[in-house]
């Protein structure tokens, strides 16, 4: 339980869902943690629970698409936590049922999906490459299992493939650039968070949440949809030296999703 002491972590979208539950994973092995969100009373929320466990948290107000915003976060991490060596790109958006082909209004929600699943994930790891360039440091993105394969709305797709490729890149730089900073992706399956639960609303073949979870489910070798602590545990991996190997590889962890 100490593996991450002395790691000192930004994890975006922490008010929710996967955010929040690697927050906790990553302070509960030892790292501080600062937790954003656009919700800054949830990044508060998680910060609080981390902080009642006698552990480091800090909860920063951020719109993650916001460039200026990210040198704040970065300035106010460093000076209240230390030199920042961890980031989780979470933040996300599902944009179900906004970006269909044929509808109008699609290509604005495809830009706005984009913005905050993609571009701002750009915007994050700029900035960590020119704060971790010289200490070292780990960038861990959230994709998903629909960045390997097709299955969602079209932007969301595009975004989590971007977020793959966009993984790579950075990981081939820094070894270009002899930077120390290791960059992975992880791929979710189906976790039950607000933002699949929200999925029921616009899903045509489901008039319930616990249709949809059904349905889901029964997409999952395994059994069973995921929790966000079984993402947690993979993020906090890759964030550990344990996996000082690793660089530009990406994570499953889809209870079989994509084998089927
Ligand atoms: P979630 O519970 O909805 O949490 C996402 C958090 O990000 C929310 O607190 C949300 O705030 C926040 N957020 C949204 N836009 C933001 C912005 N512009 N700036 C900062 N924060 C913003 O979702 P989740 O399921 O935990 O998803 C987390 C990540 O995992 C996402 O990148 C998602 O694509 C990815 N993922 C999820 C699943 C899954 O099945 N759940 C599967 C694969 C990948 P609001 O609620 O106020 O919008």
């Amino acid at each position: 339980m100490g593996d991450l002491i002395g790691k000192v972590a930004i994890i975006t979208g922490a008010g929710s869902g996967i955010g929040a539950a690697t927050a906790e994973c990553l302070a509960d092995h030892g790292a501080a943690v600062t937790v954003t969100d656009i919700n800054f009373e949830a990044a508060q929320q998680t910060a609080d629970i981390i902080g009642q466990r006698g552990q480091q948290a800090l909860a920063l107000k951020q719109d993650v698409t916001m460039r200026e915003g990210w040198v704040e976060v970065f300035d106010r991490t460093r000076t209240t936590l230390g030199v920042v060596n961890v980031l989780v790109n979470n933040a996300g958006v599902s944009g179900a049922g906004l970006d269909r082909f044929e509808e109008e209004g699609g290509l604005d929600a495809w830009r706005q999906i984009m913005n905050i699943n993609l571009d701002a994930v750009n915007l994050g790891c700029r900035q960590a490459i020119a704060e971790m360039k010289e200490t070292g440091g780990s960038i861990v993105n959230i994709s998903s299992v629909m960045g390997l394969v097709g299955g969602a709305g079209p932007a969301y797709n595009a975004s989590k493939g971007g977020v793959r490729l966009l993984t790579k890149s950075i990981a081939s730089y820094c070894g270009r650039m002899g930077y120390p900073i290791r960059s992975n992706s992880v791929h979710p399956g189906y976790i039950w968070t607000p933002m699949v639960r929200q999925i029921a609303e616009v899903h045509e073949e489901v008039s319930s949440e616990a249709e949809l979870e059904e349905m889901l489910r029964l997409q999952h070798p395994i059994g069973r949809l995921g929790v966000p602590e079984d993402i947690a545990a993979g993020v906090k991996f890759l964030a550990s030296d344990a996996a000082g190997f690793m660089t530009g590889s990406e994570l499953v962890i889809d209870g079989g999703y994509t084998c089927v």
